[in-house]
């Protein structure tokens, strides 16, 4: 278990320590927990376990994953109240799954991890948070998250605005909008999500568009109660359910890879945008002149009818600044305003959303050295240079088509066979051969070439080069099959002692 060796400077030995109480790191705690092995700690900046769900609590927030799909394969919820739970319920779920495992006394609340540095000597990370305390451990689980660290706009005189600003992941529940004059900036998932639901408050609301997104219906039913009656009398129909809509999930991934298959589907969604938008003109501008999946495909029934209310419009004029009490557009135009929204998403480029701190690994690895060009990781997990470190969605690890917790749980898999294995071979630690790393990040960029993906939007996937450090390319049954078992000639185990011996003979 851990102990403290110091009381002024605390330093925690453990085993492992996981950064993040996420879906990610809750899953890999409840794993090792499973295991046997309760000498780690989880390291969250937040005062509450939830990440995403718990940060993001602006109007309408909820997933575009079916919820009995997006929740752990072994912690099933008979009674979600719909296909598409509200965020509140994911969060509850979040806590009750905390509760049920006993993960709460292994959680360090407002502990934020600021460097991470790896002793070859003693083959042991040492971790500093900006709370000043110490963590030592032979294992280090990054569960930072791919959507955490709020993108700020560099607008010019953003900050000179006089009314109220607020990022859609730290919403102000205090702040009354109603009768209020709105700017939404963006239109992603989160502003489609928001916007429709305080739309009837404010007085006037102005959603500003750079690129719109391909928007479908979202199957808003509920489960009767009969439906989760018989789920918690019988699991095997619950996980029946929940096959079957992985599987559906599962077939949307061709249309996603192959531009043809999307040519069908977007002739539908047009025809969708002109049937739910009464004015041609604005219908035409709401619709995307990019191919269907290159971005994120958003689900919402409430978007589009959103514009034919008298108090919304749409703008679609690059913004030029922002006054004191307004946002001028490139076209010259100035939109007065008391509330600026910022529905920019999140940075979503792994080498800063995995860590925004200096993490240095054997001698001459330092990760944003090492990650200059782009991000790159062995099945998202590990990364040549950086022994017993492992990462939860990391580089080409996140999906567009299904839910990021299946990927998550073979990622936890994975790890833990990693550690298996470094005991069997009785080594300090194990790092992946550069070799390795290289053909399957050769082999990714090859898979992404010709998809939707790559057909030439901008996109939240893709870092400023275009190349896409974010996606699994294809199937999730493949990821789950390639890394159902670590094949250890990838990887170098390294032993203390032999190097010692070596050094001595
Ligand atoms: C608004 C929103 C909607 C989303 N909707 C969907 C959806 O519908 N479907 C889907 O599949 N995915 C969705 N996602 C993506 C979502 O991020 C993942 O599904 C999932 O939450 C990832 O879990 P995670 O544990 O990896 O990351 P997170 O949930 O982001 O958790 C990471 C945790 O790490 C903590 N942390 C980060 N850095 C540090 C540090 N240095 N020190 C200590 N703690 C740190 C953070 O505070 C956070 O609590 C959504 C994300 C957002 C933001």
């Amino acid at each position: 278990m851990s102990k403290k060796v110091s009381t002024k400077a605390p330093v925690t030995q453990v085993n492992v320590v996981i950064v993040g109480a996420g879906f990610g790191g809750l899953c890999m705690a409840i794993r090792l927990r499973e295991q046997g092995n309760d000498d780690f700690v989880v390291l969250e900046k937040a005062g509450e376990v939830g990440g995403a769900w718990y940060f993001n609590g602006y109007p309408g927030a909820g997933c575009d994953v079916q919820s009995h799909l997006y929740s752990y394969s072994f912690a099933g919820k008979p009674d979600w109240s719909k296909r598409y739970a509200p965020q509140q319920e994911i969060e509850q779920y979040i806590l009750d799954v905390t509760e049920q495992y006993g993960l709460r006394p292994f959680i360090r609340f407002r502990q934020e991890v600021n460097t991470a540095h790896f002793d070859a000597a003693t083959a042991r990370w040492t971790l500093h948070t900006a709370q000043g305390d110490t963590f030592v451990c032979r294992h280090f689980v990054l569960a930072s998250g791919p959507l955490h660290v709020p993108n700020i706009p560099a607008i010019q005189g953003l900050s000179d605005f006089q009314g109220k600003v607020m990022h859609s992941a730290e919403w102000d529940h205090d702040y009354d909008l109603a009768g209020k004059r709105v700017i939404s900036i963006g239109t992603g998932g989160s502003a489609i999500q928001y916007c429709p639901e305080i739309a009837p408050v404010v007085k006037s609301l102005s959603v500003f568009q750079r690129t719109p997104a391909w928007v479908v219906p979202r199957d808003e039913r509920g489960y009767p109660g009969i439906s989760k009656a018989l789920f918690r009398r019988f699991p095997s129909l619950r996980r029946l359910h929940r096959a079957r809509l992985y599987w559906s999930n599962e077939s949307r991934v061709m249309p996603a890879s192959s531009p043809r298959a999307a040519r069908v589907l977007e002739a539908l969604c047009r025809a969708f945008i002109r049937f739910q938008v009464r004015d041609r003109q604005l219908a035409r501008a709401l619709t995307p002149d990019y191919a269907f999946g290159c971005k994120r495909v958003l689900i919402s029934n409430k978007w589009y009818p959103m514009f034919n209310r008298d108090n919304v419009s749409l703008v679609t004029a690059g913004i030029r600044e922002v006054r004191a009490h307004s946002v001028v557009t490139d076209d010259g135009l100035e939109h007065p305003a008391d509330c600026l929204i910022l529905g920019t998403g999140f940075v979503v480029d792994p080498r800063i959303y995995m860590k925004d701190f200096p993490l240095t690994g054997l001698p001459g690895h330092e990760l944003t050295k090492d990650w200059a060009e782009a991000a790159e990781a062995y099945y998202g997990v590990t990364v040549s240079g950086y022994p017993n470190l492992y990462m939860l969605v990391g580089p080409n690890t996140g999906l567009g088509h299904n839910s990021i917790l299946f990927m998550i749980e073979c990622q936890v898999n994975y790890i833990l066979q990693c550690m298996r294995l470094l005991k069997a071979e009785e080594a300090d630690y194990l790092d992946v051969k550069p070799a390795a790393q290289r053909a399957f990040n050769d082999a990714v960029q090859r898979r992404l070439q010709g998809t939707t993906w790559t057909s030439g939007c901008t996109s939240w996937y893709q870092q400023a080069d275009g190349r896409n450090v974010a996606l699994w390319p294809g199937a999730t049954w493949r990821y789950w099959l390639e890394t159902r078992r670590v094949c250890s000639t990838d990887y170098e185990f390294v032993s203390l002692e032999e190097i010692q011996q070596q050094g001595a003979a």
